[in-house]
């Protein structure tokens, strides 16, 4: 476990295990602030699978924070979804009182698999916890900030606004099917899937989008490709798959290895790292915590098309992935020594 933790540069590891609860805390960095983080809740074949899950968002989270210039350092929780009947309400009253135990070191969110009502259950246990119903769910926020994103991304590569482009999302969950709605009223064509038919049949109605199998959407002819479904959508077996312009979506740990963003590059596929793209959320819960207005927040929300631009100017000059430089951005930010080149000083 030890290594793992090295491996990840995770400093800590907190793990609840009480009646159903089966839950842990990652906490990968808190120089700028304490972590704030979703938490998920999902099935996972082990416990193992639930700690590396745990351990690789929370770096992402760091990172994010950083770019994103909030706050807060890294982390993130995961409850292992029971199999079988469970009493969710006594599940988040057990993991409210968990957070409660970490004194504020780590803030909880939502995440995959958790919804509003979750967190105010785990409000009545803890104050730490964002995204309850008297603040709100951050996925429109997520993808007010990924319409900035994908605008920006086309603008640099296309040279040209998002009417007529054609966007392939790969999931319609609280982000994809809102960010669906948003490309469809700048004049987007749409292709979308998911594993929820409902959800494709409702997305053809609305945006007239055309419906393919979640094996087929890699392969399709688009200017945008948008995973928004859950991480390693960009893995060995489907980046020869790709037939797109530019990657721009919302889900965590789009890479399934950080090497490909090399083989991207190669591809002339612009790559919006995921952690900056889909930051908007974050700046949403972090902004709420602290007591900002909405006006506020949207301001703080447009500053990612800054921070995209200098990413995208830095990829195309020095001939890098655009994920290494984000990369080193975050760490000029983290750790402000001078490891790093000048031109990256600059940059932040
Ligand atoms: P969600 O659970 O609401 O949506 C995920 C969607 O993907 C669901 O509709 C699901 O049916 C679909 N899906 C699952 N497997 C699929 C597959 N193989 N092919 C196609 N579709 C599939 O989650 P969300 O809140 O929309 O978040 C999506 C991703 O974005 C996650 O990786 C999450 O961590 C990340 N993210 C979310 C936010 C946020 O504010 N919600 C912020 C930052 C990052």
């Amino acid at each position: 476990m030890f290594s793992s933790m090295h491996a990840h540069s995770v400093q800590e590891l907190h793990f609840c295990q009480k009646e159903s609860l089966n839950a842990v805390v990652a906490l990968h960095n808190l120089r700028l602030g304490p972590a704030l983080g979703g938490c998920r809740f999902i099935e996972y074949s082990s416990e193992q699978d639930a700690i590396e899950d745990a351990m690789r968002l929370a770096k992402g989270m760091t990172y994010k924070a950083a770019l994103a210039r909030v706050p807060h350092g890294g982390g993130k929780a995961v409850i292992m979804k029971p199999q079988g009947e469970f009493d969710r309400e006594h599940l988040f009253k057990l993991f409210g009182q968990f957070v409660e135990t970490l004194g504020g070191r780590y803030i909880s969110a939502m995440d995959s698999g958790t919804q509003v009502s979750d967190m105010d259950v785990m409000r009545a246990q803890t104050t730490f916890v964002s995204s309850s119903s008297n603040i709100g769910d951050p996925s429109p926020s997520t993808a007010y900030g990924m319409l900035l994103g994908v605008e920006c991304a086309v603008r640099f590569k296309m040279n040209q606004s998002l009417s007529g482009v054609t966007v392939a999302i790969q999931g319609l969950g609280h982000v994809g099917f809102a960010l669906a709605d948003h490309l469809h009223k700048a004049g987007c064509k749409l292709i979308v899937c998911d594993v929820d038919e409902q959800k494709t049949q409702l997305a053809q109605q609305l945006f007239n989008a055309k419906v393919v199998s979640v094996d087929d959407i890699y392969s399709q002819v688009c200017d945008v490709y948008s995973p928004c479904g859950l991480g390693g959508a960009i893995n060995a077996e489907t980046v020869g798959k790709l037939n797109c312009k530019i990657i721009a979506g919302c889900a965590n740990n789009q890479l399934a290895q950080d090497e490909l963003a090399l083989t991207l590059h190669d591809m002339g596929i612009l790559y919006a790292p995921d952690y900056v793209i889909n930051s908007g959320g974050l700046v949403f819960a972090s902004s709420c915590f602290r007591g900002m207005g909405h006006k506020e927040i949207e301001r703080e929300i447009h500053k990612l098309k800054d921070t995209l631009n200098k990413i995208f100017v830095l990829s195309k000059q020095k001939n890098a992935p655009c994920n290494f430089i984000a990369n080193e951005m975050a760490e000029q930010i983290l750790y402000g020594s001078n490891q790093h080149r000048d031109w990256i000083q600059e940059a932040v």
